[in-house]
């Protein structure tokens, strides 16, 4: 059985690709518009707007608002780490899955390889094609456990 890889078109494989996919809609490229997406570019992790707003030192009702507008033309996507905050990386990131720790919530992005067999074994026996680019797979991570063994 094979399994189909995750679709996962580069929306905007750089910066400069990005800003020019504003032009291309008639978008301005506004300074908070170029920040927001130099953060993420330079992002390991999805961040949330909090984060963004400290790091780019905008307002966050602009933030939120930008965000919304580069979501919705396809250059980022929202990634949801349970009841927290909604996360934002770069659609070209879609390619990476996430694996978060439901203890003290953490949350690390895996290259999609190291997924496949997982993914292999849910579909087969599941019958579902997985994939966890926007919801994370959930556990408890590698500290925590030990952490919960020398408790006892
Ligand atoms: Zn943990």
């Amino acid at each position: 059985l094979s399994v189909a890889h995750i679709p996962s078109p580069l929306a905007a494989p750089s910066l400069q690709a990005a800003l020019g996919t504003l032009r291309a809609r008639g978008l301005r490229v506004s300074t908070t518009r170029r920040l927001i997406l130099a953060a993420l570019y330079a992002a390991e992790r999805p961040l949330n707007a909090d984060e963004l707003t400290a790091r780019i030192s905008a307002d966050l009702a602009s933030v939120y608002r930008n965000l919304s507008l580069l979501e919705e033309i396809g250059l980022v996507c929202r990634v949801q780490f349970g009841q927290g905050a909604g996360r934002y990386a770069l659609a070209s990131a879609a390619e990476r899955e996430f694996v978060s720790c439901e203890s003290c919530g953490t949350f690390e992005a895996v290259d999609p390889a190291r997924l496949e067999a997982v993914r292999a074994l849910i579909a087969r026996e599941l019958g579902y094609r997985a994939r966890f680019s926007t919801h994370p797979l959930v556990g408890v991570c590698g500290a925590c456990l030990a952490r919960e063994e020398a408790v006892g």
